[in-house]
């Protein structure tokens, strides 16, 4: 009992240096919209809102009603003193205004506001520049985007501004290099890497997330071209809208799944189910607190589709030939 009322103590005690820091600190507030949910970002501090927001997909608004996510950088909450009760010793806290778990991946505490429906991040040891890096930018989105029902896939896509085929498989595949190159073909895609699954829809629509994408310097896509900044991957991360303008759309319509590989020709074949969740799961669901509602949710969707391997030589135009074939896309008379 008395760990019980200490509990609740500390609840108490937390939410009220939460809103004393708030009042404190200058917020960046930005609107973002994830596959018609509408989420605002209240950031710490400038840095950190430029690395972070710089991610994502500029999707206009469309104005659905949505949640407040807070984010809270290590500097920021060490300068505000914002120090977490660690009664709940386990990282898991369930209490009648708020819960919280710890988030292994990024080190951060969540807080979700039972009556507001605020989310508050509480990075533990990552600083404004940390956003810069993806993988910390999927983590947040994880943490915000699941109990909507919001789904990330570790997968790419290539196709037209309404259909697409979905480019399923483990990093090393080739998966960004097609995309990269399709992207400068003339194709659209929602993302190089990781893009969301709704699991209210009942078609096998995909959302973009992120507008950048990631190379190795020994790409064929690769170009060299500037502006580009190097990642933790030892890998050059850019936008992708910059190296076709509009590039990035906000959903397509997955027609077909491919799983891509590097060998010495192109060549197209049908592949099973079974082949194509093995290319995309195990990545998908190392970040979800919910991996059985994910696969559910892609099985749900996308068990139906025709799939394929596709081997991707040096005659990487012929690649794109058959994506675009699979993908439904028409060719423009050339
Ligand atoms: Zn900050």
């Amino acid at each position: 009992l008395a760990g019980v009322e200490l509990a609740r103590e500390a609840e108490v005690e937390f939410l009220r240096g939460l809103k004393l820091a708030s009042q404190h600190r200058s917020t960046t507030v930005s609107s973002v919209d994830f596959a018609g949910v509408h989420v605002t970002f209240e950031m710490c501090c400038p840095d950190a809102a430029r690395s972070l927001l710089g991610h994502l997909s500029h999707i206009p608004r469309s104005g659905t009603a949505g949640l407040t996510a807070e984010v809270i950088c290590a500097a920021c909450a060490e300068s505000l003193r914002l120090t977490i009760p660690w009664v709940w010793s386990d990282g898991q806290y369930s209490g009648e205004k708020l819960s919280s778990h710890v988030d292994p991946h990024i080190n951060a505490v969540v807080i979700y506001e039972r009556e507001t429906l605020v989310t508050t991040i509480v990075l533990g040891g990552l600083a404004p520049d940390d956003f810069d890096r993806r993988d910390v930018a999927r983590s947040i989105l994880s943490i915000i985007l699941e109990p909507l029902g919001l789904f990330q896939l570790h997968a790419a896509t290539l196709g037209d501004q309404e259909n697409c085929v979905l480019l399923a498989n483990k990093s090393g595949s080739g998966k960004t290099s097609l995309t990269v190159a399709g992207v400068r073909e003339g194709l659209s895609t929602v993302g190089d890497d990781f893009l969301a699954v709704n699991a209210r829809d009942s078609l096998p629509f995909v959302y973009s997330l992120f507008s950048t994408a990631r190379l190795h310097t020994s790409s064929y896509a690769w170009t060299g071209a500037v502006g580009q900044t190097l990642d933790v991957d030892m890998k050059y991360q850019f936008d992708l809208n910059n190296v076709r303008s509009s590039a990035v759309v906000v959903s397509q319509l997955v027609r077909a799944i491919v799983v891509p590989s590097i060998g010495d020709r192109t060549s197209l074949h049908e592949c099973s189910w079974r082949e194509v969740m093995q290319a995309l799961m195990p990545s998908s669901i190392r970040v979800s607190k919910y991996p059985k509602d994910l696969i559910y949710v892609v099985e749900r969707l996308f068990a139906g589709l025709p799939s394929f391997q596709l081997v991707v030589g040096s005659d990487v135009g012929m690649a794109l030939q058959h994506v675009k074939k699979l993908a439904g896309v028409e060719e423009s008379g050339t």
